[in-house]
């Protein structure tokens, strides 16, 4: 299986739609957000300076997650392909992550662009907000991390675009997670062929 990047703006359904295709495929799954919410909750060092940036709806250090998502990587059972949720986030995140897949002889693969309205987003977290409960789902927080969304991440579609491997899934085309999943899949079948 070829490596995935799922991508999309905060509340894009990255983990809603990593679960559905880990569960098709049987790959790996990385999402950062998890690994630095699990650090949180162990009460690691790493999850105390995480605390402060996730907090404030901002990013951790490159150098720091880079890092991170190198052993994260390592600690997967080969030969399945992994879907990256989460990662890249910035420029010197997707240069990392290429130089990192090529020492281990392998490849970004495809890029999965999730496109939803901002006016969609901000209802799904604020939902998500009232069932999850996690820390940095309030008006305020999701704000800021729109704001460094579209100044520090979004520059990536482009990156992407260059790299030949983008992909993108609107959800005015695609509105249910069925019709979604299976125009994905549909990408993901055909890359494997
Ligand atoms: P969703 O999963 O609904 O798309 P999201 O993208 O906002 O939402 P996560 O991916 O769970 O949420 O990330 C939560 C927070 O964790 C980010 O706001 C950021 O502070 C931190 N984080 C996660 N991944 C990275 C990363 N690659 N680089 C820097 N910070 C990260
Ligand atoms: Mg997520």
């Amino acid at each position: 299986m070829k490596n995935i990047i799922i991508f999309g703006a905060p509340g894009s359904g990255k983990g809603t739609y990593s679960a559905k295709i880990v569960e098709k495929y049987g790959m790996g799954h990385i999402s950062t957000g998890d690994v630095l919410r699990g650090e949180i909750k162990n009460g690691t060092e790493l999850g105390k300076i995480a605390k402060g940036y996730i907090d404030n709806g901002q990013l951790i250090p490159d150098e720091l997650m880079i890092d991170i998502l190198a052993k994260t990587y390592d600690a997967q059972p080969a030969g399945k392909g992994v879907i990256f949720d989460g990662f890249p986030r910035t420029i010197a995140q997707a240069e990392a992550l290429k130089k990192m897949l090529a020492e281990r002889n392998t490849e970004m693969g495809i890029m999965v662009e999730l496109d939803v309205d901002a006016d969609i987003l901000m209802k799904r977290l604020l939902n998500r907000a009232i069932e999850q409960g996690r820390a940095d789902d309030n008006e305020e927080t999701i704000k800021k991390r729109f704001e460094v969304y579209r100044t520090q991440t979004a520059p990536l579609i482009e990156w992407f675009e260059k790299e030949g491997i983008r992909h993108t899934f609107s959800a005015k085309q695609y509105p249910g997670i069925d019709d979604m999943i299976n125009a994905i899949s549909a990408v993901i079948d055909a890359e494997n062929k």
